[in-house]
């Protein structure tokens, strides 16, 4: 494909597709999947090599959440049986956190459920920080509690918080479908705050939840906008007890093709496979790798990933190099996470805010896939029980 050829000539430049290229992307048939992800996989390839970095999640507070995000096992409302636990103790999280690093994670995310943080709360997880920096020479610390309050990025920063993370989740059109307790303008905001603070933006999506092709060319270009130097992709998991429980709407190809769109517009950023990979790229796992060059090691927030054993088979068998702590992830260009620099200006992108077709999110193309909750466990080791974390 012509449309393929022109996609790596950019990505090798560092430049972004326009909009109509990244929905051909997303449009391409399953036959010509396997020719999508060979392509983006080049670009991968040239900006991160064979490496694979391990991210690994230690969630601080889990459950009884004010906010209705939908697709979140922790919303209000929720009737998922998670694990509910209040602020672990710095020393309990660093444990946690060190099985992670010892199983090969690079970075810890530290995670809180909450609309966000009080000043007490930022308090407790620079305790939390210290703990972990402490004991793990090199580690990253991300943090990732919510909507921020002015100053809380800057006390982060101070206390040794590498990076931040807030996802825009879906496009500005559809977020009133998925949440309304907040709107997109304030997740933008605290991943701009986070920015201006010195802090390493790490901001990305959820597919899989209805939305149409249009909206995840819109949420992926808005993103682009914020420049982050980390992008997770997550495929919805979907939890019995909330109100996405019975969107099954993604299927691996699709899955792939919006990885290697991700990729072509985020050339030479940290694009991170997050949750859902197990459910719906299942065998073509994989194949996701020649896309992202960064995974979660493990479980998630609230519910089990496969053994940490496994991801780390899954990349040597595929021919893939876990990251080590001294090798640096990002290409030279970017490589001062902690340096401001003004927002990205592209003479190709814009973000097409209220182009959706209508107010309810369209069914996907291409949406077959088939609903696998068997697959969903919910997590009972690690983190808030008296089990060994999965790393
Ligand atoms: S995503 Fe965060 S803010 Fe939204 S319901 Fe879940 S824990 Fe609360």
């Amino acid at each position: 494909m012509d449309l393929l050829n022109t996609l790596v000539d950019k990505g090798l430049r560092r430049q972004p597709p326009t909009r109509e290229e990244a929905l051909a992307v997303l449009g391409a048939s399953d036959a010509e999947t396997l020719d999508v992800v060979a392509a983006a996989g080049r670009v991968r390839n040239h900006w991160f090599g064979r490496r694979v970095k391990l991210n690994y999640l230690v969630n601080l507070k889990s459950g009884l959440c004010p906010e209705d995000c939908s697709y979140c096992s922790q919303r209000l409302g929720s009737s998922t049986g998670i694990l509910k636990y209040s602020w672990l103790k710095p020393e309990e999280a660093a444990a946690v956190a060190c099985a992670g690093v010892a199983g090969g994670a690079k970075r810890v995310c530290l995670v809180a459920s909450g609309r966000g943080p009080t000043d007490r709360d930022v308090e407790r997880v620079s305790k939390t920080i210290a703990a972990i920096k402490e004991q793990n020479e090199g580690v990253e610390v991300c943090a990732c509690l919510g909507l921020l309050s002015e100053g809380q990025a800057g006390k982060l920063r101070e206390a040794g918080a590498d990076a931040y993370n807030h996802n825009l989740n879906t496009s500005e059109a559809t977020y009133g479908d998925i949440c309304t307790t907040h709107d997109f303008g304030d997740r933008v905001s605290t991943v701009q705050q986070a920015r201006a603070a010195g802090l390493s933006a790490c901001s990305g999506l959820i597919a899989g939840m209805g939305e149409s092709d249009e909206d995840l060319v819109d949420v992926v270009f808005a993103l682009r906008e914020l420049d982050p130097d980390s992008v997770p992709v997550n495929f919805l998991i979907p939890f019995e007890g909330t109100p996405l429980g019975s969107e099954w709407n993604l299927t691996p190809q699709r899955c792939l093709r919006i990885l290697a769109m991700t990729r072509f517009v985020f050339p030479d950023v940290e694009v991170r496979l997050a949750g859902g990979r197990e459910l719906h790229l299942r065998s073509l796992q994989p194949l996701a790798l020649h896309l992202a060059n960064s995974i979660f090691l493990g479980d998630y927030l609230t519910s089990e990933g496969q053994a940490g054993r496994a991801d780390l088979d899954m990349i040597a068998d595929a021919g893939f190099t876990v990251e080590g702590s001294d090798e640096v992830t990002l290409p030279p260009h970017r490589v001062s996470p902690h340096q401001v620099s003004p927002p990205r200006q592209d003479g190709d992108t814009q973000v097409a805010a209220g182009t959706a077709e209508g107010d309810a999110p369209a069914a996907a193309p291409g949406a077959t896939g088939v609903a696998r909750p068997d697959l969903v466990a919910v997590r009972r080791r690690g983190a808030g029980t008296d089990l060994a974390p999965n790393a």
